[in-house]
């Protein structure tokens, strides 16, 4: 079963790109829980937290930094819930290790995953916003 995260970081399934650097790839969630939920993955696969080289987890930490400001200067959330999951029991459901950034408005419900796909014209124009804001 190949890794739907390893093959978008190889170019061969389609992702709405945000940023890349050496060690992390971050992208739109494909069914978003909020317009802006976005993923920073390490490129190098590992499953979970107990798989994932320090380096890499410093690198995904690191880059939320400046994902999540641009998320605050694109789409002005009232806040971002930052979540990430290990194992089925905690509700991982790709097992590639990934982080959750989630803009909130006031009285949203707290949810993580959501089973309605993101419309792609939403998608496409929510992630130019982001790369966008990343440049300033
Ligand atoms: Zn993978």
């Amino acid at each position: 079963m190949p890794c739907i995260f390893c093959q978008i970081v190889a170019g061969e399934a389609p992702c709405f790109r945000i940023h890349e650097d050496d060690l992390t790839l971050t992208f739109l969630d494909l069914f978003p829980v909020s317009r802006g939920h976005t993923l920073i993955i390490p490129k190098a696969h590992c499953q979970d937290l107990f798989e994932i080289e320090p380096g890499a987890l410093g690198a995904v930490a690191q880059r939320s930094l400046s994902i999540a400001a641009a998320i605050r200067s694109a789409l002005a959330p009232d806040g971002i819930s930052v979540f990430q999951l290990n194992g089925a029991a905690a509700g991982q459901t790709v097992f590639h290790y990934h982080m959750h950034l989630i803009p909130r408005m006031q009285g949203d419900a707290l949810e993580i995953h959501s089973r309605v796909r993101g419309e792609e014209e939403d998608l496409r124009q929510v992630a130019a916003m982001l790369t966008e804001a990343l440049r300033d």
